[in-house]
């Protein structure tokens, strides 16, 4: 709910500075978005329980039999648990491809009160240090920022919660984008370590953050090294899922 003097502050700057969707480029007439129209937000598929443990990826349908998640089924994870937001798939994606790879900051308070709308995922955030999935020096340098600490420190905000970069990048690895499952898996091992002069505390609740969970390859990386380090409880939690 957003405070009048806000709303009259949007409405005012709407006038000189219209704002767009980011999904289908109409203009913004949602309540509670800035950055996406009524249509295309009632379009984002929010995950709702019952979900996969492992993933969060939300199940369809009746569900017979024991639970198994066919995006999880080769995964052998190493974290405890996994909890996203939302398909991204549509106007999801668009959200998430703004901020990854136009600079899209600004959708990071649409995303921010889809996190408060969802007492489910603020549930599981709250009270947990948020490691940010590290990006290498060289990417850094390149995009300029990394995703992954801007909605760590989003959620941070959003759930009352602290980011720690417990983790650094050791190999620079190409783009998963177009990798299979074992490819990708290949692609993450040895990739990452504990950051210099960074200390895993083993009674510590961590959950790693990252945009999207794939096939959970970097993720499970991650957790293997903060597992080694002695990390008793390791959860994920990303937006996306797909
Ligand atoms: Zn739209
Ligand atoms: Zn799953």
């Amino acid at each position: 709910m957003k405070r009048p003097f806000t709303r009259l502050l949007r409405a005012a700057t709407d006038l000189i500075l219209p704002r767009y969707c980011v999904h289908c480029g109409h203009s913004c007439n949602h309540r509670n978005y800035e950055f996406l129209c009524k249509k295309c937000a009632y379009e984002i598929f929010f995950a709702q329980n019952p979900c996969c443990t492992i993933c969060g990826y939300p199940y369809l349908g009746a569900i017979t039999g024991p639970k198994q998640c066919p995006h999880c089924a080769e995964l052998n994870p190493l974290f405890d648990q996994g909890k996203i937001l939302f398909l991204a798939q549509g106007p999801g994606r668009s959200l998430l491809h703004e901020l990854k790879y136009r600079h899209g900051f600004y959708v990071l308070r649409d995303i921010a009160s889809m996190v408060l709308n969802s007492s489910d995922y603020t549930a599981y955030i709250n009270g947990a240090t948020l490691i940010p999935v590290p990006l290498h020096p060289v990417k850094f340098r390149e995009r300029g920022f990394n995703q992954s600490q801007k909605l760590a420190t989003m959620l941070a905000k959003t759930c009352q919660a602290k980011v720690l970069n417990l983790l650094r990048r050791t190999k620079f690895t190409q783009t998963q984008t177009r990798l299979n499952r074992h490819l990708r898996y290949q692609n993450v091992k040895n990739a990452f370590a504990i950051a210099t002069n960074a200390r895993v505390i083993a009674d510590d609740d961590y959950i790693l953050i990252d945009d999207v969970f794939t096939t959970g390859s970097t993720l499970n990386a991650c957790a293997q090294v903060l597992r080694q380090a002695g990390a008793k409880s390791i959860r994920v939690a990303t937006i996306g899922h797909g």
